[in-house]
């Protein structure tokens, strides 16, 4: 029988060498689980890894996790997927585990051809709305810092990682404590998963778009595509990300079961990557074993009961222009599995409350809250900048409460970034909370309110504002048979793994009730 045994040992200790000589007992080893302790290094401490490691000795073997994929199901049409993000596509590579082939309908185009369209909009302002950071196969996730990370408890987890590693994404994936992929690894990743579903029968359709529903007695039957056509099926897994605007007014007219919901907005804070390491990792910030630092941060408000944190980290990353409309402005942030740009960036977000920040009488309200923002940010483009730059000004401005004469330091962001003063872009309270949030963290992590960093606006598309009603057990909408609301957009994912591990959720649900 295979053990699991735990240490903490020095970063740049050989972990082989180490076994060898504390555990000559065991002939092999493989590592569970690995993560940073850098806790005490801005003090002067030494960081450490904690490991967990299998071990064997001989004739021994190491555990294997086996899943049975045997059900009786019957289709009398294939699955319909809308969306290929990581929920669709995860709630696919699950049903080709039963042997069951799916229709996959993407409004955006295959994972290798969507940076052309996205650097025109980068370079030259020229928006696809239909391919582009958000959507396109591979979905919201595409571009990202690829971290896999997630909240959620569920055994499918293991499953999610290994599937990356199944279609090359590097061993480490299965075991660190903070995976990431990076933009680079993901994008060919996610080719290599749309090329096996379609090797095993599974159709994908590219560049066309779900404009419909087609109900018939409280019950979906189909969709209506933008080709004119329409699919039928008696399992549609909508699964089109949370920023889907068009998608979410349909199904309101269409009296699908939907609740607002409370989700966050703010800005990007982009330091220089020296800055943020030298911060965590102290003295040993130049190490290569260490990588670019990553940090955490959060501040409640007691009095008014709401969050300010850091969100989606890119260590060594760079700040994307990532909106879907052609009138409007969204940030949010990628990195390469190398992590080694000369930046590192964080989303710095407040709490926006159903009901209390906007009403909810309108179940979309919450999109409009967002959708305002956006517009605020790319018309203050247009008045000072091409529309295509994003509005920024500096840590040291924004204390302060105003701009000053000086150019703005330089920006990761292949969009450009213009001055200009954000507080002309979000309503009082957001501004409140996130000056109120920057001085904790400068307590916190003292420096982190560096004069030279960047606030770059807005970061506005964080999670869903809405949740798509479900039945808890069979995940079907509670108003309509055969539709199962999926991944971040229905409001049961915020990340890849999480959004993942939602499609494989349903398509078990499906295979067994
Ligand atoms: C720039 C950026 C960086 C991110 N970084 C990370 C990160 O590092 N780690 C992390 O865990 N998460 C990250 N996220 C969030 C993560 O990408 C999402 O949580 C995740 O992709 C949600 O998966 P999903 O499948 O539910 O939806 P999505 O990924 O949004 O996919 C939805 C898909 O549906 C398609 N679609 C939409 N409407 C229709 C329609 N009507 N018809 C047909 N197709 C349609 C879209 O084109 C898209 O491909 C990032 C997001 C962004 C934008």
């Amino acid at each position: 029988m295979s053990k699991l045994i735990k240490f903490k040992v020095d970063f740049d200790v050989d972990l082989q060498a180490y076994v060898e000589t504390k555990y000559p007992e065991y002939l092999d080893y493989r590592i569970i689980s690995k993560s940073l302790d850098a806790r005490g290094a801005p003090r002067g401490k030494k960081p450490e890894f904690e490991y967990i490691l299998e071990v064997i000795k001989k004739n021994e073997e190491f555990s294997e996790l086996k899943e049975n994929y045997t059900a009786k199901k019957e289709f009398k049409s294939p699955p319909l997927i809308i969306g290929a993000g990581p929920a669709g596509l995860f709630a696919a590579l699950r049903f080709a585990e039963y042997g069951v082939k799916t229709i996959i309908i993407e409004r955006g185009d295959e994972a290798n051809k969507r940076m052309l369209h996205i650097s025109k909009y980068w370079k030259k302002g020229e928006l696809n709305t239909e391919s582009n950071v958000c959507y396109g196969e591979g979905g919201a996730g595409l571009f990202s810092d690829g971290k896999l990370i997630t909240r959620v408890k569920s055994d499918f987890i293991h499953y999610v990682m290994k599937k990356f590693v199944d279609f090359g994404a590097p061993e480490e994936v299965a075991y660190l404590s903070n995976p990431h992929l990076g933009s680079n690894k993901i994008r060919k990743i996610i080719t290599k998963i749309s090329d096996y579903l379609k090797e095993n029968g599974h159709i994908i359709h590219y560049n066309i778009c779900a404009t419909d529903l087609l109900i018939e007695n409280d019950k979906v039957i189909g969709v209506k595509l933008s080709n004119g056509k329409d699919i039928y099926s008696e399992h549609i897994i909508l699964a089109t990300g949370h920023s889907a605007t068009k998608m979410y007014e349909k199904i309101q007219a269409q009296k699908i079961a939907m609740k607002p919901k409370d989700f966050a907005v703010g800005v990007r804070v982009e330091h220089p990557r020296a800055v943020i390491d030298e911060l965590q990792h102290g003295k040993y910030y130049e190490s290569d074993l260490l990588g670019a630092a990553r940090y955490r941060l959060s501040h409640h408000d007691k009095e008014t009961d709401k969050g300010t944190y850091s969100f989606c980290m890119c260590p060594g990353g760079y700040v994307l222009s990532s909106g879907t409309e052609s009138d409007g402005i969204v940030v949010n942030g990628m990195s390469n599995y190398a992590r080694n740009s000369r930046w590192s960036n964080s989303a710095l977000v407040v709490t926006v409350k159903a009901d209390e920040d906007f009403s909810t009488d309108n179940v979309l309200s919450g999109m409009d809250f967002q959708r305002d923002i956006e517009i605020k940010a790319f018309e203050l483009s247009k008045k000072y900048a091409d529309g295509r730059a994003l509005p920024a000004m500096t840590v040291g401005e924004f204390l302060s409460g105003k701009l000053n004469n000086n150019p703005l330091p330089k920006t990761s962001s292949p969009s450009g970034i213009f001055k200009a003063d954000l507080t002309e872009i979000f309503p009082p309270f957001i501004i409140e909370h996130l000056r109120a949030g920057l001085e904790v963290f400068n307590v916190k992590m003292k420096g982190f309110a560096y004069d030279e960093a960047l606030l770059i606006a807005p970061e506005t598309r964080t999670s869903s504002p809405i949740t798509i009603l479900r039945d808890k057990v069979h995940f079907e909408s509670i108003s309509h048979k055969q539709l199962y609301p999926c991944g971040e957009g229905a409001g049961y994912a915020g990340g890849i793994t999480s959004a993942a591990v939602d499609g494989i959720k349903i398509v078990e649900s499906i295979m067994h009730y």
